[in-house]
């Protein structure tokens, strides 16, 4: 038979903390503290397995059950000396449900357990306090009757009531009858009930157990302790507990343990107590004993709120000896789990008993500060401690939250956004970017509130404080900026109304206008009316250990995304080993680039049109009328490019700089054409007042070029190929720039990639352009070979590409992963889009998360695996990175190492978590080796 039961006290014990998904997180410490020799009171724990057993029989128990539950109660008796059902000297316990992983307060609890008619006199004797024993026993019989018997709590606390109200009318309080709950309680509190008044309310209660069960209430403990079994594995399956699981993603356990253990009280006096603590701060992370007490009172006096506690160094004045005693445990819990523990006591009569302890949550600051500190004691391994930060936690240290209190308490004006850029703002809204700039230049702190955003509002996000929108997904335009500027946003609020011309937005019944404050939190997704406080970010020297550590340890290098000088150098200050992705099309809202740029625009399409034109005309005469034709827009076109020219070579300059030699991977032209040009009446016509031509000129261009599908449109190399003027421009500016910063003595690496590239031919044609000129600038500048390497790669992102990879790797020398698209195209969701329905699919199961955030492995992975084996058999030294968003979500990054990629390429600010999170990936993999290896043998 399998053992089904597992004594713990006298500081043995037949579990171990090992035996967690068996005896429950609470069974197995407890089990643990007892073997080495940690004051535990002692009992037993039934085990999950039972649990699992109870439901699959349709609520039986294993037979044989019952009598090792007999055998453990006359072990717990001889442990305690003490008998259950004594009278004079009772033994009682408490029932206590736990399962390995913590579901605090879902599931039920009885204590006091083995009081009865008789043996109350026993404890009233025995302590020498009768109104704590009678106290004890009504409570037993409530706690028992709701949780066993589902008795109605109401009806328990009416009988409370009624006592209350004789109690008042024998004081002579007027209108003791007609006084509501609440003063009657502020005038007659818990404590103003004597011992009669407690026996009245025994017996109160024992008639409203007896209508409500048709049964006396048991007075054999056996009988008592068998329901409160019944009852603890019931609530595992209770709607909260079930609701919590669903909600926490709680699976694939057996069921909850049930502990059965000695009572002790903590309000047995002024000698007596509970408390609360952890081995070390749990916010800051200071290695100090941290916790609270109250002395004369039960635990639940302390998590109900009912009396405040004392900070735990109080403990000290009060009994010395039981706070060193105290302090001798910490240490040695510590030592022992190796781990800050988080744990419950109770004080005796003078003795101390632990009643709990866990592995204690902490914020992000502290779990740094705790991993260094305790490789620094030697407590762990540098390994460990890098194990011991969760990547995500590492939002909290580099950008601002909110204070947590406040924002419990702030009004919630959606909460259906997604955290697409983390951290915490607050400011006032506006509609427009102009609006946003405009503001922001007058000193006000301004959140940017619109349905979409596009390249076009790129200022007003960056003078924003945080950015929100109702329409886009985790990759959409707002979100992959805000990231890269490591600014908050809130992207695809689907519940709010916006109403841009109207300058208001409304949700959940509140409507904000202009001016208004609100508060993002982007790293929740929640948008809240009003102010919130701001605590700002605190990167400590443990920061910067533990990155050291986990450096030391990853495969993967880390780039980043970044398209500025400025978000260049900071992330290289957060730890980039260069950049693999910058997206040149950000640069063009820079200054005056744009006017350029959209001059360029409104020329190419006339220009196409009559190339076109010419190539299918026979005709020598029409041909020549055709050329003619062709002049004046081609020379506008090339008269824009030429202008652009040099101040993409001063951007590439400027970053070549930043990076001091580290490889720069640059993208070419990759947005549609259209995403440029204001599509509002009032945008054209500033635009054509600027440009100095006919406003309906731009019209009748954004429409020409406007298109059903742009994401699967004309952008990509597909915009290199019809104008392949645009690529050599780019080539020119990123060669030439480097052979300038190459010349002041800062080395460079530029790595020149071709978007969107679907079919090798549309690489093959492009490396052409691109050779051509590299070809020019050597022969313009007598050189046989320019000074440094240049690689020439391109984008893996449509679903053709990586299946023809191993063709793919035939002209290109590296591969970045374009994973946005290739989930786009992979899955076949919009980008712009599947905001709307993904939230459902999620919740559904059919995605466990947003594939946009974070790698779809079984699906658009395997394309990756895929391509990675193809392109390899080609290429053996092919260089593979991912540049997708997901190159900065620690799962997706741990997938990366699996795969073999050569690097990650994530926004700045999550370049910390890429660097944690790709040495974990180390870590977990050599684990489950050593797993695998040991199941072999
Ligand atoms: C991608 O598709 O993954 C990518 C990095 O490119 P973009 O998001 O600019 O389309
Ligand atoms: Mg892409």
């Amino acid at each position: 038979m399998a053992k089904y039961v597992y004594f713990f006290g006298k500081g043995k014990a037949e579990g171990s903390a090992a035996m967690k998904n068996l005896l429950g997180g609470k069974g197995a410490n407890l089990a643990e503290m007892s073997s080495i020799g940690i004051p535990v009171p002692a009992g037993f724990t039934i085990t999950a397995e039972v649990c699992k057993i109870y439901y699959d029989k349709n609520r039986k128990y294993p037979s044989g059950l019952k009598a090792k539950i007999e055998e453990n109660l006359k072990k717990l008796e001889k442990a305690t000396n003490k008998k259950f059902g004594d009278i004079d000297d009772p033994l009682l316990v408490s029932v206590r449900s736990g399962a390995a992983v913590s579901m605090p307060g879902m599931m039920d609890t009885i204590l006091n357990l083995g009081l009865n008619d008789k043996s109350v006199e026993g404890l009233a004797k025995l302590t020498n306090n009768p109104r704590f024993a009678w106290d004890s026993y009504r409570r037993f019989i409530q706690m028992f009757g709701d949780v066993a018997r589902g008795v109605a709590h109401d009806a328990f606390e009416h009988e409370l009531e009624e006592v209350k109200r004789s109690i008042a009318a024998r004081r002579g309080i007027k209108g003791a009858d007609s006084l509501v709950q609440e003063a009657l309680n502020r005038q007659i509190p818990d404590t103003a009930l004597g011992v009669d008044d407690l026996k009245t309310l025994v017996s109160r209660y024992k008639t409203v157990y007896k209508k409500y069960t048709k049964s006396d209430f048991p007075q054999d403990p056996k009988k008592q302790l068998m329901l409160a079994i019944d009852a603890v594995f019931g609530s595992w399956n209770n709607d909260r507990a079930i609701a919590y699981r669903e909600i926490n993603d709680i699976k694939g356990l057996l069921g909850t343990a049930v502990n059965v253990q000695s009572m002790v009280f903590g309000n047995m006096g002024d000698d007596s107590g509970t408390g609360v603590g952890f081995t070390r701060n749990p916010s800051t992370g200071e290695n100090r004993l941290y916790g609270e007490f109250l002395m004369n009172a039960q635990g639940e006096d302390v998590v109900a709120g009912i009396r405040t506690p004392l900070p735990i160094d109080g403990l000290k004045k009060k009994n010395k000896k039981v706070y060193e005693q105290l302090q001798s445990i910490r240490k040695k819990l510590e030592h022992h789990y190796r781990d800050m523990q988080d744990f419950e006591f109770t004080i005796e009569r003078g003795k101390l008993y632990m009643l709990q302890t866990r592995t204690g949550k902490r914020t992000a600051q502290a779990a740094i500060k705790i991993a260094v500190d305790m490789v620094k004691e030697k407590l762990i391994t540098k390994g460990i401690a890098v194990m011991r930060v969760q990547p995500s936690q590492i939002d909290q240290v580099l950008h601002p939250t909110f204070d947590s209190i406040e924002e419990k308490k702030a009004g919630v004006f959606s909460k259906a956004g997604l955290p697409a850029s983390p951290g915490a703002a607050m400011g006032q809204a506006v509609f427009s970017a102009k609006d946003a700039e405009d503001w922001a230049k007058q000193g006000k702190d301004v959140i940017l509130c619109r349905l979409e955003t596009s390249p076009e509002d790129i200022r007003g996000m960056n003078a924003a404080k945080g950015i929100l929108t109702a329409r886009g997904g985790m990759t959409s335009h707002a979100a992959v900026v805000a990231r890269g500027m490591g600014k908050c946003c809130v992207a695809g609020a689907g519940d709010i109304v916006m109403d841009e011309h109207k300058k208001e937005m409304r949700s959940s019944g509140y409507t904000v206008r202009e001016g208004d404050w609100i508060s993002l939190n982007g790293s929740k997704g929640t948008v809240y009316t009003g102010k919130i406080k701001l605590i700002s970010p605190k990167v400590s020297g443990p920061f910067g250990i533990i990155m050291k550590w986990a450096d030391a340890i990853r495969k993967l290098g880390v780039r980043t995304n970044a398209d500025t000088p400025h978000d260049a150098k900071a992330a290289v200050g957060f730890g980039a080993e260069g950049i693999g992705l910058c997206r040149t099309e950000h640069m063009f809202f820079e200054g005056e680039r744009i006017v350029s740029f959209r001059k360029m625009i409104i020329a190419a399409p006339e220009v196409k049109r009559l190339r076109d034109a010419i190539e299918q005309e026979r005709d020598a005469d029409k041909i020549n009328e055709l050329n003619k034709q062709l002049r004046e827009p081609l020379s506008q076109y090339l008269k824009a490019l030429d202008e652009l020219l040099p101040l993409q070579r001063s951007d590439f300059e400027g970053i070549y700089k930043a990076l001091r030699g580290r490889p720069c991977t640059i993208r070419l032209l990759d947005p549609p054409l259209h995403e440029f040009l204001p599509h509002d009446e009032k945008g054209q016509k500033e635009l054509a007042g600027a440009m100095g031509i006919a406003a309906d000129r731009i019209k009748e261009t954004v429409e020409s070029l406007s298109e059903f599908n742009p994401m699967l449109g004309h952008r990509g190399c597909r915009l290199g190929i019809t104008y392949p003027e645009i690529t050599k421009m780019q080539t020119r500016a990123i060669i030439e720039a480097a052979v300038n910063v190459y010349k002041k003595g800062i080395k460079v690496k530029p790595e020149i990639m071709v978007p969107l590239v679907g079919n090798v031919r549309e690489l093959k044609l492009q490396k052409e352009v691109i050779v051509e000129v590299i070809n020019e600038i050597k022969k313009e500048k007598n050189l046989r070979n320019l000074p440094f390497s240049v690689q020439i790669g391109t984008m893996i992102e449509v679903p053709r590409a990586a299946i023809t990879a191993d063709e793919i790797a035939k002209e290109a020398e590296f591969f970045s992963f374009g994973t946005n698209d290739l989930t786009q195209m992979g899955c076949g969701f919009s980008r712009d889009d599947a905001g709307r329905f993904l939230g459902d699919y999620v919740k559904a199961g059919i995605y466990e998360k947003d594939p946009f955030q974070s790698l779809d492995i079984a699906g658009v992975g395997k394309l990756v695996e895929m391509a990675i084996v193809l392109g390899k058999k080609t290429r053996k030294d092919l260089k593979v990175g991912i540049c997708g968003e997901h190159g900065g979500d620690p799962d997706s990054v741990k997938f990366c190492h699996r795969a073999g990629l050569t690097y990650v390429s994530c926004s700045p600010f999550r370049v910390p978590i890429a660097r944690l999170a790709a040495a974990q990936a180390v870590l977990e993999n050599k684990k489950s080796a050593l797993r695998k290896r040991k199941k072999k043998r």
